[in-house]
């Protein structure tokens, strides 16, 4: 997700130019105020696919798949159901499905969960993984499967003593989707080898509904599409009600383009207050030391790639889902390769480089296994000696925080936080029609008055 600078160098030379003038159009439109309809009609026709989201197919690349190294997006999904199938004490999987205008999407979802049959009492450490939201960051879905892979002890991590692992994990229900974006990853294997977008040209991470919609001056609508609205899409559908059925403790949003630890926010340039995002961050530093060599960029995501992002996955699981420790891990990015050469840009295409990565970031992965049920433990410890009712914007409120209360005991969050959203969509749509209309009528009274001819009012 965070290799946005690149593709404006490369969006620059590559667009059609009359796609770069209506982005043009965008941004000094809403620059100058002239007119603010004119932007958000220019969004609303891009958001509705007025815009030919398949213009884009014609990007040049260079470095092909290396399939001696990356399985199929179909034998990827076939291994991993194989495995949960070798190991039913461990692992189960679910496919989930769902579908809009025609358009249908299925997610993966693999949930590792020890002595299962024992079931879930709800005292576990809950962790939620997503892996390949973006199509062509396919190094991110096999680092699912080498997760999935150790955490069912066919692999192992050097140096992780198998009797400490068992301990930890027997804490633990972490829930994977290997490949949340499987009609975007389709795309890439066709050969579109700079898809990030899902099959039908949305960018999964940014149609979630935490400033949904918000388009920066240097918007592009074939990297960040959001959408016609928040959670248009049925992967996002299918992602948000994973989350608020498991209401995980970590969620973890994986990527690649970079070497980047980033916590909350991503659609502005801070971090949140308070000692949970104190923690977060120092997670974070202590993950940079050990795994990353202090490679890695750490902060919000906002504040440290040098631009916003609206309506992410990550901030959404922070801001309503109420998810304490909210994540985007940026795993690998080759800085020196081409803009255009999106497969090596984005994963790694030498044995040796593929292993490295795979063994770093399952390392990473098995810290915050084994570090976050000690370091939440403390820090609700903490919070139930203070006060544990704290101060309640209005926005918050309006945020979900009322959801969140009911997510927390009663398990029944969605309507609300959906609603709020999309009236607040609604109510954005009805001021602008209703501008629109205004404009609209009054530009045909003064044409009609303009064009009369001028009669008497007196009958002849
Ligand atoms: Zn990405």
């Amino acid at each position: 997700m965070k290799k946005k600078q690149q593709q404006q160098q490369q969006h620059q030379t590559e667009l059609p130019s009359s796609l770069f003038n209506t982005s043009l159009v965008v941004a000094m439109a809403h620059r100058l105020c002239l007119c603010c309809f004119l932007y958000y009609f220019v969004s609303i026709l891009q958001n509705l696919s007025l815009v030919d989201a398949h213009t884009n197919l014609t990007r040049p690349s260079f470095t092909p798949i290396n399939r001696d190294l990356y399985h199929s997006s179909s034998d990827l999904l076939e291994q991993i159901h194989d495995l949960v199938q070798r190991h039913p004490d461990k692992l189960t999987v679910d496919t989930v499905k769902a579908g809009n205008r025609g358009y249908h999407a299925e997610i993966t979802v693999v949930t590792y969960c020890q002595s299962r049959r024992e079931g879930d009492d709800g005292s576990k450490f809950r962790i939620l993984l997503s892996f390949g939201q973006h199509g062509r960051e396919l190094i991110t879905s096999e680092l699912a499967f080498r997760i999935l892979s150790i955490l069912s002890e066919e692999q192992f991590l050097p140096n992780m003593d198998p009797a400490s692992l068992t301990s930890t994990l027997d804490k633990l229900v972490i829930k994977v989707v290997p490949m949340e974006n499987l009609n975007g990853r389709k795309l890439v294997e066709a050969g579109d080898l700079c898809e990030r977008r899902n099959g039908r040209g949305v960018d999964l991470n940014r149609n979630w509904s935490v400033d949904w919609g918000k388009k920066e001056k240097d918007y592009d609508p074939y990297e960040e599409n959001p959408g016609t609205s928040p959670f248009s899409e049925p992967e996002s559908q299918l992602m948000r009600k994973l989350a608020i059925s498991f209401d995980p403790h970590v969620w973890v949003n994986v990527h690649s383009g970079m070497e980047a630890l980033f916590m909350p926010y991503d659609h502005k340039n801070i971090t949140p207050d308070g000692l949970p995002s104190q923690r977060m961050k120092m997670l974070l530093e202590e993950l940079n030391k050990v795994h990353c060599h202090k490679r890695c960029m750490i902060g919000s995501g906002g504040g440290s790639v040098g631009y916003l992002a609206h309506g992410t996955a990550t901030d959404y699981m922070y801001d309503i889902a109420k998810v304490p420790w909210a994540f985007t891990f940026e795993i690998y990015g080759d800085g020196a390769a081409s803009s255009k050469d999106c497969f090596k840009l984005f994963n790694p295409v030498d044995l040796a480089t593929f292993n490295r990565v795979l063994n770093d970031w399952s390392s990473t992965f098995f810290s915050i296994f084994k570090l976050g049920p000690h370091q939440m433990h403390r820090l609700l410890s903490k919070a139930s000696g203070s006060k544990l009712d704290k101060w309640v914007s209005i926005d918050e409120y309006l945020d979900g925080y009322l959801m969140q209360r009911r997510n927390r005991y009663g398990k029944k969050m969605e309507v609300l936080d959906v609603g709020m959203q999309e009236i607040r969509t609604y109510f954005r749509l009805f001021m602008f029609s209703s501008v629109l209309l205004m404009f609209m009528f009054c530009s045909r009274i003064s044409k009609n008055k303009g064009s009369r001819p001028i009669v008497s009012a007196t009958p002849q």
